[in-house]
């Protein structure tokens, strides 16, 4: 019998995850790999939560219309990337308000000398300056909520986001220190994937750099990327050896290649008996054979737009029943009821 997630209360018998992926309408191979895979692969061993965190999206300038497609795209893109929403429950972030009144209640329990120590606002407002809103500064507590908000206990991170997850941990110990005992602390689930670089290989993998392959690009599209992609810088010749371990093409082979051809384009390479070419195309083939199955099932969802809806209410619905429960405990415990 297949194990569901239940409603209205979190499994005992098993922990409690919780992630959330921005709309951006594009998702790359880079967030398929680092983040969706991997939650997929967790279904069967966790209670699971995974989210479209439209709020958090809010925070840098957009467009109403287009953040409508990307919201509907990127919950179509999730599901047909594995995330079974019979066995996870998957949702649109802005669908379970009560988010928002956790988050204000959690700003009361936010120290301003910790928000001010994210490297991640730091980064992001250069990148939008002139538009820097409160959002962008507080958008950590919006996390911790969405995390506490589930008493998810354990939350796959990468790297970039370890001290968010850490000051998540410590507005849970500083609300149960003043309230009384009421959240988890989030223990971190560190991917051992891979990080993709771009297709530049200097930078991340990047909508906004245009340095990505989308799950959505075709067989052609897939390989013209590649087929251009950087490479070893060192091996300029098809007779010069090459070292793998440097080159992001292997990397990409160890996220999408059986074990025989990473072993095969790591000799290959070395001793100079295969070239770029042949490499990139093995890694088209294996790369498209992973892709092809996601490109179709979203072809058939984004199809029936209505039954996207209704999954959507579905998974808001049983979301929202752990957020009135855990709400209930919040407001008691802070005094407003
Ligand atoms: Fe990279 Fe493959 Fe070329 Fe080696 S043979 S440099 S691993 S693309």
């Amino acid at each position: 019998m297949t194990e569901t997630p239940t409603d209205g209360k979190t499994s005992h018998s098993r922990k409690t995850v919780f992630s959330g992926i921005q709309p951006s309408g594009i998702v790359h191979i880079g967030n398929y790999a680092g983040a969706i895979r991997t939650w997929a692969n967790m279904l069967g061993e966790y209670d699971c939560t995974f989210c479209v965190v439209d709020l958090h999206a809010m925070t840098v300038p957009y467009e109403p219309d287009q953040m409508r497609r990307r919201i509907f795209d990127t919950f179509v893109l999730n599901m047909a990337a594995g995330l079974d929403p019979e066995r996870s429950r998957l949702f649109v972030q802005s669908h379970v308000p009560e988010v928002a009144e956790l988050c204000w209640i959690l700003m009361n329990c936010a120290a301003m000398g910790d928000l001010n120590r994210m490297t991640q606002f730091k980064e992001k407002s250069e990148r939008v300056s002139g538009h820097i809103n409160a959002g962008l500064f507080t958008y950590p507590v919006l996390m911790a909520a969405d995390i506490l908000l589930y008493k998810a206990e354990v939350i796959p991170v990468g790297d970039d986001q370890t001290q968010h997850l850490e000051f998540a941990r410590e507005v849970a110990r500083r609300f149960n220190t003043q309230f009384g005992d009421t959240f988890p602390e989030p223990e971190p689930l560190f991917s051992d994937v891979p990080r993709l670089m771009g297709l530049d290989a200097k930078d991340k993998m990047s909508k906004s750099l245009d340095n990505y392959i989308s799950l959505l690009d075709d067989e052609g599209e897939v390989w013209e990327k590649l087929r251009t992609a950087a490479t070893d810088p060192a091996r300029v010749r098809r007779t010069d050896p090459g070292t793998p371990e440097i080159c992001n093409i292997f990397t990409m082979h160890r996220v999408f290649s059986p074990p025989q051809d990473i072993e095969w384009s790591a000799d290959g390479c070395r001793t100079a008996d295969i070239g770029c070419i042949d490499c990139k195309k093995c890694l088209a083939r294996n790369m498209n054979e992973e892709l092809d199955p996601i490109r179709a099932r979203y072809a058939e969802l984004a199809a029936h737009p209505e039954r996207v809806r209704e999954l959507m209410d579905e998974g808001a619905a049983r979301c929202r029943a752990i957020a009135r429960a855990t709400m209930e405990e919040v407001r008691q415990k802070v005094g407003i009821r």
